[in-house]
């Protein structure tokens, strides 16, 4: 896989007398989660996995050098069942990546880490990532911080639509990947799905709504595709990239900045 961490800042690049010598009080370790699965019929199954990075590692390299942050390995897979049907999708079950975070939180937890953050860029994820986050800082002693996407950018230029309802392949994903691997985006096989419009607010949506109904991919979207890839440019990608980053970057240091957990 690709990667956008500066050696430097990567943790599994380190031999294990480095690690035993960083400051266990400040030391911040990102773990990224993401998914492999469908996204459509022009981006690549990595697609969360490599955003994840690609923003993290722009992130990262915004801190300054003496800021002891380090990204561990990614959980390349994620809670991806909703786009199960569509080849290529590889799930795993709430309960085994719930598992594979405790874990890892065990791990670091026994190596003495007390700062920890899970930086997630997949949906399926996300109420993972909530509950897991709580329970590394109830069991371990963990200060545990969770992290979501592109920590919350305004997307200048987006069309409102997009904003809310182009959440998987659409415009926002694709410019990203146009603008870091372009030759991994099939611009001739873009297709356009929105599973709701966002002037007619319906009571009973599949998200952003007080009322959903637990939707699978292959009910709303025959091509994958939640969103309008065909405005992407690698510009904007380029811009959003920047942006995220900076507030990534923010996010990073305040939680370096945070006090740790009493046991
Ligand atoms: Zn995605």
């Amino acid at each position: 896989m690709k990667t956008w961490i500066p050696d430097e800042r990567n943790f599994a690049y380190l031999n294990w007398k480095q690690v035993d010598a960083l400051p266990r009080d400040k030391t911040l370790l990102v773990l990224p989660t993401a998914a492999i699965e469908q996204h459509g019929h022009h981006l690549p199954l990595a697609t969360d996995t490599l955003i994840n990075n690609l923003l993290l590692g722009h992130a990262i390299k915004k801190l300054p050098a003496e800021v002891p942050v380090y990204a561990l390995p990614p959980v390349h897979y994620g809670k991806s069942n909703e786009h199960l049907g569509f080849p290529g999708t590889l799930s795993l079950s709430a309960s085994t990546f719930m598992a594979v975070l405790r874990d890892l939180g065990a791990s670091l937890s026994a190596a003495r880490f007390q700062k920890l953050v899970l930086y997630n860029t997949h949906g399926g994820n996300t109420s993972l990532i909530d509950v897991m986050a709580r329970d590394l800082r109830a069991e371990f002693g963990l200060r545990t911080f969770a992290l979501h996407g592109s920590g919350g950018i305004s997307f200048e230029g987006l069309d409102p639509q997009e904003k809310a309802y182009g959440f998987h392949a659409g415009e926002v994903e694709t410019a990203f990947l146009l603008a870091a691997v372009p030759e991994l985006v099939d611009r001739s096989a873009y297709t356009v799905n929105y599973i709701a419009d966002s002037k007619k607010p319906e009571l009973l949506l599949p998200e952003n709504a007080a009322a959903t109904f637990a939707w699978l991919t292959r009910d709303i979207a025959d091509s994958g595709v939640m969103g309008d890839p065909r405005p992407a440019t690698a510009e904007n990608g380029a811009k959003w990239l920047d942006a995220a980053a900076t507030r990534l970057a923010a996010a990073l240091q305040a939680m370096v900045n945070f006090p740790n957990a009493a046991k």
